[in-house]
């Protein structure tokens, strides 16, 4: 048995081959949920994996430090890396599992050269700060889709643009796979739940909810009916002026498209966006205007 990790409830695939040899076992044409990940779980991934053991026969969660997301610079090298510790954790959930950890080599083929780009989703915010990183995530789960095959997508809302660049890569590539967006499990204090929490200093960690308490000031005064460009002047003001961090953005906008919103329209599926920096710890959290 492979690393001694593979339990009754968590089979390990480390290459394409086994991985068929898993899901050829399972019922035919079973109905796959997939959770792609880049593992160094916390409670927000095992709620992940569990909203897709509640509606799928099969789960599949990947493992995969892809390197195409990260550019030049980026933290792929610091990327916290914990299998075992991951597959301890997807044992205690008490469903099964089928946990795909693939090496680099097993995804990109020497001498392959694929793009895939959404540039009017890929090219803004988060991808703005980290130019090529949606296309390295497109170019990915593209791969994953077409090794996996599943019926279901399942991601966080956590990461927000991610989703929006996700849905139209599925309805772009025609694939028949469901987007469902799973609500950002937080701490006690608000603060979102993400891998990088674990590079803040306890100063930073203390000061860090102010991300989520300044979108939910912004919610109620929008959804209270102060105007737009007021209520985001005093949100941004809040984190501009706060020396804990700083800020890199914060907006109100369209589910679909990514654009800033003129007005308050439920329609338009607006969500309030936030980026920002903690030291050198950057965090991200959003927050649905409108409830799903
Ligand atoms: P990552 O390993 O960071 O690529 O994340 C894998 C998946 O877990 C993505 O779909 C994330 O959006 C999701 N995720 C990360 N943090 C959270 C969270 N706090 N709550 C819900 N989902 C999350």
């Amino acid at each position: 048995v492979r690393l001694g990790i593979t339990t009754n409830l968590v089979r390990l695939a480390t290459d394409r081959t086994e991985l068929q040899e898993f899901l050829a076992a399972e019922w035919p044409r079973a109905q796959i949920g997939f959770v792609p990940t880049m593992g160094a779980l916390h409670a927000g991934h095992i709620e992940l994996v569990r909203q897709t053991a509640l509606r799928s026969r099969v789960v599949v969660v990947s493992i995969f430090v892809n390197p195409a997301q990260f550019g030049p610079g980026e933290d792929l090298d610091r990327y916290p890396r914990t299998l075992s510790s991951d597959i301890e954790q997807l044992e205690d959930l008490g469903v099964p599992v089928i946990v795909f950890a693939p090496s680099a080599d097993e995804l990109y083929l020497p001498g392959e050269d694929l793009r895939i780009q959404l540039p009017s989703l890929s090219n803004r915010w988060e991808g703005a700060e980290r130019p090529g990183h949606f296309d390295g995530v497109c170019l990915v789960l593209t791969k994953l889709f077409g090794v996996v095959r599943p019926t279901s997508v399942y991601m966080g809302q956590k990461d927000f643009q991610q989703t929006v660049v996700v849905r139209r890569l599925l309805r772009d590539l025609m694939l028949p796979i469901e987007l469902v967006v799973v609500p950002t499990v937080r701490e006690a204090d608000g603060l979102a739940l993400s891998s990088r929490n674990r590079f803040l200093s306890a100063e930073q960690r203390a000061h860090a909810p102010i991300l989520i308490h300044t979108l939910r000031e912004l919610a109620e005064q929008v959804l209270a009916g102060v105007e737009l460009s007021t209520a985001l002047r005093d949100a941004r003001e809040i984190l501009s002026t706060n020396h804990n961090c700083r800020l890199d953005y914060l907006d109100i906008v369209d589910g679909d498209g990514l654009e800033p919103v003129a007005g308050f329209d439920p329609a338009q599926r607006p969500t309030a966006i936030v980026a920002a920096r903690f030291g050198s710890t950057r965090l991200l959290d959003n927050l649905p205007l409108v409830p799903a």
